[in-house]
This record gives C-alpha cells, structure tokens and sequence, in this order.
C-alpha cells in the first residue's frame, strides 16, 4: 500500500513537471521571446560592433581625453532614439543615455579608456606603433561597445512594447586612475536606477563574485630651493630629496601596515638636471587594502611621511587628490540571474588563423597559458577568492545600486590585463567574439530584471543588508575630476 501510495506520488510529480515543460506560462514564453530577439539584434548587429570597437582601439585615447570615443558611443545612442546628456557630472567625456520611463530602470555601465605606454600593433609578437603612446591593454574598446549594443537591443524591446521601464547606459571615463564613476556617484546619476549590469574584458567567461581593493591615490609635490649643485649646494634645498625620503619612510611602514595592503609609487618628476637642485619634486602614491576604513588610515599615515620628509628636509608639502575608489559589492541574487544567461549564451571558439595567434602568444606570457579551451566554457557560479585583484570604481556604484557584472574571455588564456599582448588580442576577432559573449549576456539580464520584480526586490534587500548603516561618502572627498591627470 505504502509503495503504490509512492509510486502514485512520483507519477502526479512527473506528470505536472512535464506539464510546466510543455507549457511555459506566458510571463516565462515571452521572457524567452524576448530574450531570442535580443540575441538575434546583437548577433545582427555584430558587424558594425566590430568596426566601432576596432575604431576605438584605434583612437586609444587615455582618461578624460577619450572626446572621439565618447562622441562615437554618443552618436550611435542618439541614432538609436537614445536621449543623451553629455558633460555629465563636470566631465567632458562622461555621457548619460536614457530610452523608456518609469521603473523598473536598469543602468549599463561602458568605459572606454585607454592607456599609456601600452600602443601595440594587433599582431603576436612585441610591436609597439612608432610614434603612438597609449593602447587598449584593458579592452574598454570593447567594454564601451559591448555595453551601448546591449542598450540598444534592450531599447528595441522597449520600442516594440515587449519591455516595460527605462534602460540607461552610462559613459563612464577614466576608470583607470581617474576615478570617473566617483564623480557621477557624487553628481547622484544612479539614484533612480534599480539595477546595474557591467562587464569587464578578461581571458575567462565568468560572474564577477570577488571583491575589488579600495583605493586612495594622491600626487604629493614638494617645493624646495634651486642652487648650482656643485657651487653652492648649501644655498639649495632639494625637492628630489623629500621624496626620497617620503618613499624611504613609506618602505619601512610597509613592515607595520596590514598585509593585504598594496602601496606604489612612480615618481613623476625627479627633477631636470643633475646640476641644478631642483626646485620641485613630485610623487604618485596608490594606497590599496580590501577595505575602505583601512584605505583611509593608511593613506592618512602616507600624508604623515609626506610632512615628515617636507619638514626634514626644509621643503614644504602639498598633495592633490587623484582618485578614491571604494571596494566592490557583490549581489548574489543578481549573480545568480546572471549566471544563468551567461550558461545560455556560452564561451567563444576559436577558427583555425585565431589558434595559430594564440599559440604564437601563448609562449610570450609570464606563466604557463592554461588553453584556449577554457575561453570556450562559462566557469560555474563560485564565491571562492582566487588569487588578487586589482581596484575599480564599479565599486562605488555598487555602493549605490544594487549592480552585478560578468567577465568575457576577449584575450587568449593566460594573458594579463595592461600588457602588449592584451591589447594585441583586443585589436582582433579574438577581442570582438568575447565582446559579442558579454553584449549578450548583459542584454539577457537585463530582461529578466525588467520582467521580474522580485528579482529587484531580492536583490534590494541583499543591497540594503551589505550596506548596513553606512553612509557613503567618496574616498576622494569633494575635489574636482582631474581631468589632466594623464599630463
Ligand atoms: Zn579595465
């Protein structure tokens, strides 16, 4: 009797799960709907992505000076019915684009800047370009592509009253170093959002699970005294000696700092002449930890060193602020959703010319390239922290939005981010096929936020919950953008 009444059960059990597989309810069969069309737009839309992210290889154009960039990503917005506001938040290159109203609205963050010392040909080999500085050794090329494509295809769901709510994409200048996003934090262009999606170029496909470092960058300058080196060396006061000395005192703090702390510096001017004391020195700190409390005492500790040297070596001292980023908030409701999509939408292959690439680049990496079949898959969903990271001010939006993103494989296994070989890979196929891997991905989640309001609901409350009672305030206070920081 007991095994019949079981048997029974399984039966009702099997019978009403092959009913929900035949018969989608019609919230489910038109999220699918929708989510086809989108991947039929992108797919469509694949060539001109190319081209536009080739092109802005091409410019490679370094923070806040990314104007032909931005006005490219501006152009096809505006093409597609976008409303767009540039000049956001006192930044010439920072953009918003708005199509839809009412909620639910959901933000897609894009970047697109460059950076210094890194132009390279797109070849396997070392080839740096006569005569051009920067290159796209982070893929914000393709980051900013990706990102404007998935409005657009969002927006065309909009358009054809399949969507309902607002989708937003964000022109986000000078994540690196700059603090862009910082700004537009401040300026309170997220307020209104329910959700941010954002991805970043790597060489895997994976959601983003792992936290980012704070981090608080500063130029401290030092005036000293000018003197004819050999004939009156007494009558100078050297620049160039305080910040040997901040740097000196800085290395020793290094013993009695936390351990995750990461602290750099270049100098930035030495001086110009070993004949003349200089008058003027200057230094370029980072201080970088795990938490944004931590950040804050170190750095202030750094400025400590900074007056110290000033003072013993009768120059004086002022710095300016260059960036402050707070660390990254995961949102494991929304990796969740994520994951899902990026599983639907899959790895990239490789055709036989981009293999022959890969393994001319493959033996160029500092450590063992783990195969370029790991670009084909989508790593699982894991919270595990897996070696360092590195600092972004996506943190800081996190801060103020509920925001979820994914990485794609746009380089070849193995490669490092800000290296010659990223932005080789980033200049060919290998780049724009990861590209097309994130646009639709994003495009895919962006669907299920706009369909489901539990979903924002859930992921609001996890937002409120990790945020706490903190009340955000930027780590780089209220100074203006330096939009010249790349002088
Ligand atoms: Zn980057």
């Amino acid at each position: 009797m007991k095994h019949f009444l079981i048997f029974g059960l399984v039966l009702i059990a099997l019978s009403s799960n092959a009913q929900k597989k035949t018969k989608l309810d019609p919230n489910t069969a038109m999220v699918n709907a929708n989510k086809e069309a989108a991947i039929k737009s992108l797919t469509e839309h694949y060539e001109a992505d190319k081209k536009t992210a080739l092109q802005i290889w091409d410019f490679a154009e370094v923070g806040y000076k990314e104007n032909k960039s931005a006005a490219l990503h501006v152009q096809h917005l505006k093409e597609a019915g976008f409303t767009v506001e540039t000049g956001v938040a006192g930044i010439p290159t920072a953009f918003v684009a708005t199509y839809g109203s009412g909620s639910p609205a959901i933000g897609i963050l894009a970047e697109y800047d460059a950076l210094p010392g890194l132009a390279q040909n797109a070849v396997a080999e070392k080839s740096p370009i006569a005569g051009k500085n920067a290159g796209h050794g982070c893929g914000h090329h393709l980051f900013g592509t990706a990102s404007v494509s998935a409005g657009i295809a969002i927006k065309e769901l909009i358009a054809a009253g399949k969507l309902k709510g607002t989708v937003r994409v964000y022109g986000c200048p000078a994540e690196e170093g700059g603090s862009g996003k910082v700004f537009l934090v401040r300026a309170g262009v997220f307020n209104d959002l329910d959700a941010v999606i954002h991805w970043h170029p790597d060489d895997v496909n994976a959601v983003t699970t792992t936290s980012a470092l704070a981090n608080k960058s500063a130029k401290f300058k030092f005036y000293g005294v000018s003197a004819h080196a050999a004939a009156a060396p007494d009558q100078g006061r050297s620049a160039l000696d305080a910040v040997e000395a901040m740097d000196h005192m800085v290395n020793m703090m290094r013993e009695h700092i936390p351990q995750e702390t990461r602290i750099h510096y270049v100098i930035t001017n030495g001086g110009k002449a070993p004949n003349v004391v200089p008058d003027f020195a200057e230094v370029y700190y980072y201080v970088r930890h795990p938490k944004r409390k931590d950040v804050v005492e170190i750095f202030d500790r750094v400025v400590k060193a900074a007056e110290g040297a000033a003072l013993g070596t009768g120059t004086t001292m002022k710095y300016d602020i260059i960036g402050g980023t707070h660390d990254l908030l995961i949102n494991k409701t929304l990796a969740e959703v994520m994951q899902t999509n990026l599983e639907k939408v899959g790895g990239v292959s490789y055709t036989e010319t981009e293999k022959a690439f890969a393994q001319k680049l493959e033996p160029t990496f500092a450590t063992q390239a783990p195969g370029i079949e790991t670009a084909t898959k989508v790593k699982p969903l894991s919270y595990v922290v897996e070696g360092n990271s590195g600092s972004t001010d996506v943190g800081d939006v996190s801060y103020a939005k509920p925001t979820v993103g994914l990485r794609g494989a746009t380089w070849v296994p193995g490669t490092a981010a800000h290296s010659w070989q990223a932005v080789a890979t980033g200049g060919t196929e290998i780049g724009t096929k990861g590209m097309l891997v994130a646009s639709k991905t994003m495009a895919l989640t962006a669907i299920d936020l706009m369909s489901n309001p539990i979903l924002i609901q859930k992921a609001t409350e996890e937002f409120k919950t990790s945020i706490g009672d903190y009340k955000y305030k930027a780590l780089l206070g209220d100074i203006k953008p330096a939009l010249n920081y790349r002088d």
